[in-house]
């Protein structure tokens, strides 16, 4: 049988492309290597932090936001600087995904029944000049419901579409390599794997029973980033940001190993951007893992005083939450893989969230009573259980056991209790005053004028070695691998670039493997929000152009 479109991968922007060929009754094939239950990829796994510009829950704060500020923002974070080649198309899908995000997105959203927690967080702050990285204003919203409640709409549709027999859905099914006819891609072929009794997120097992071809007019990759495959991640490692590290940890479900890039890249298919990625540095080892070496992002607020491996304090813009790229660089330049955070339990109680949905039980489940709890005393259970049975926490209630609990950890002696102690010292001198010359300090002040983050994102600024805020915390701080900015050269249909500089015919590409439109629409860096967002906007484009329904301007 020979589909009009094959999909790759049953992940978000796969799903997404599905949708809108759906919509017009195109055949439609989708396989993806992972058991039935895996769809929606990492997305189902992801926090549901969707980047949105001047929507109506940022003017319900006070938020004042425009597409001009938010490509200020993104011009000054991408740092876009291989326009003739690499970025040409990268820079188009900017532009058209900064439109998107400020215009149709929140109202497309809302007609598939998606909601948003009413307070928007504000990622990536930047932390150096306005024309420079980062976010200006928070406009990081979080879906009602996190990343199953952005997946469940796009997978209710598909597998309605599988009821009536428009799209067959095909698990377990691994593709090895294109089917080629003259220079035009016709269809995929395979391998069978053994049926799997992993729950979503597990391991599966890669033990091939048979093998598979289909033939279809055109094929969509939508098969992820590279995130779980180290080997590939180090080989990719760009020098600018120091030695690949010895240990990371990882952010990413096993199936995200990369391979459709090299096979994809095997049939003419281009890779640009290889280098850029985007690696968490406040990564824990997850003390309750799904998915091998599973880590957790802590996303912080501003308060946790930030170490390197010999007790340095990072300096400007390298404070938790500031500028992800730079602190990795700032990270890997001290010769170790891991930092430190110094907190108090006022700060946990306030400015630690977990990333994933399974660590966001009350958003998750869209449970107002759990949500409530937040407000109480102490901090979220998730973050309780970290601190009970986290290899990465130390807790004391005195500095100098905080150190020798840190040294412990390390299994070195690098800390230094004196010099920990006046630097925390000099910090809590500028406590004193609501003015002050400490950047960091500053910027806590800064953020509570945003009505969102004082309610609950910013504790009250407090002295550190002040005893009525302990106990003291510790928290080692791993590189965790996650996303991949660059990937298959895409132009605004999706269709992938040759190296000839043309569309591959036959050839198509959506979500993080496409570097989330145009082979990495985010440049060097992310506003946040935008991986989501990224597969929603390119799986759209490519399933609207493939179903005839829109032809951009290429
Ligand atoms: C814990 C976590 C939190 C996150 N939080 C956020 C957030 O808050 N905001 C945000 O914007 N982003 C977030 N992200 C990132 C975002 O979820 C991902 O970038 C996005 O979902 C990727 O979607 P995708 O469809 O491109 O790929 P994937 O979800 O990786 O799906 C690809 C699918 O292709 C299949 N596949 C791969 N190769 C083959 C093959 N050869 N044959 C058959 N099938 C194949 C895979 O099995 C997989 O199911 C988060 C990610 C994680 C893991």
């Amino acid at each position: 049988m020979k589909y009009d479109v094959a999909i790759v991968g049953a992940g978000l922007a796969g799903l997404v492309a599905a949708c809108e060929l759906i919509d017009t009754k195109k055949r439609v094939l989708l396989v993806d290597q992972e058991p039935e239950n895996s769809m929606g990829g990492q997305a189902f796994w992801s926090f549901g932090g969707i980047f949105l510009v001047n929507s109506p829950e940022q003017k319900r704060l006070g938020i004042k936001d425009s597409k001009e500020l938010a490509w200020q923002d993104w011009l000054g974070t991408a740092g876009f600087d291989r326009l003739e080649d690499e970025d040409a198309w990268a820079y188009k899908w900017a532009r058209a995904y900064v439109d998107f995000a400020a215009g149709e997105k929140y109202a497309w959203l809302k007609s598939f029944g998606i909601k948003f927690f009413p307070v928007v967080g504000w990622a990536e702050r930047g932390g150096s000049l306005a024309g420079g990285h980062g976010n200006s204003v928070p406009r990081f919203h979080i879906v009602w419901g996190t990343g199953p409640g952005i997946v469940k709409p796009f997978a209710d549709k598909v597998k309605k579409a599988i009821k009536e027999g428009f799209v067959d859905f095909k698990p377990r099914h691994r593709v090895d390599e294109f089917i080629q006819k003259g220079d035009k891609i016709a269809g995929i072929s395979g391998t069978i794997l053994a049926e799997s009794f992993a729950q979503r997120g597990e391991q599966s097992s890669r033990l091939g029973i048979g093998a598979f071809s289909y033939e279809a007019d055109a094929v969509i990759v939508a098969s992820g980033g590279i995130g779980a495959n180290v080997d590939l991640v180090r080989k990719n490692w760009p020098a600018r940001l120091g030695a690949p590290p010895k240990n990371m940890v990882c952010g990413v479900p096993a199936y995200v190993d990369g391979r459709m890039l090299e096979i994809t890249e095997h049939v003419g298919g281009r890779i640009v951007n290889r280098d850029r990625m985007w690696h968490y540095t406040e990564g824990l080892k997850n003390w309750d893992p799904i998915w091998p070496n599973h880590g957790i992002r802590i996303l912080p607020g501003p308060s946790s005083l930030w170490f390197d491996a010999e007790g340095n304090r990072f300096g400007t813009p390298n404070f938790p939450g500031f500028d992800t790229l730079s602190t990795l660089e700032a990270i890997q330049k001290t010769g170790y893989d891991y930092s430190w955070f110094i907190l108090t339990e006022k700060i946990i109680e306030k400015e630690f969230a977990l990333s994933g949905s399974e660590q966001n039980p009350d958003l998750t489940n869209r449970s107002i009573p759990q949500l409530l709890k937040r407000i109480l005393p102490g901090p979220p259970a998730p973050i309780q259980a970290f601190k009970n049975h986290g290899e990465d926490f130390v807790i004391a209630n005195d500095l100098k056991q905080l150190v020798d609990g840190m040294n412990k950890l390390a299994g070195n002696d690098l800390l230094d209790f004196i010099k920990i102690k006046e630097q925390i010292l000099a910090r809590d001198r500028e406590m004193d005053n609501k003015f002050t010359k400490d950047v960091q300090v500053n910027a806590i002040y800064g953020a509570r004028n945003y009505i969102g983050d004082k309610i609950v994102r910013v504790a009250k600024p407090h002295k550190m070695l002040d005893t009525k805020n302990w106990p003291l915390i510790a928290v080692r701080l791993n590189i965790l691998t996650r996303k991949t900015l660059g990937g298959l050269q895409t132009n605004l249909d999706g269709a992938v670039i040759g190296m000839d500089g043309l569309p591959v015919p036959g050839l198509f590409a959506a979500g993080e493997v496409s570097g989330f439109g145009g082979g990495g629409v985010h440049g060097y860096r992310a506003l946040e929000g935008t991986f989501v967002g990224g597969c929603l906007f390119s799986g759209r484009q490519v399933g609207r152009y493939l179903a005839g329904a829109s032809h951009s301007h290429n």
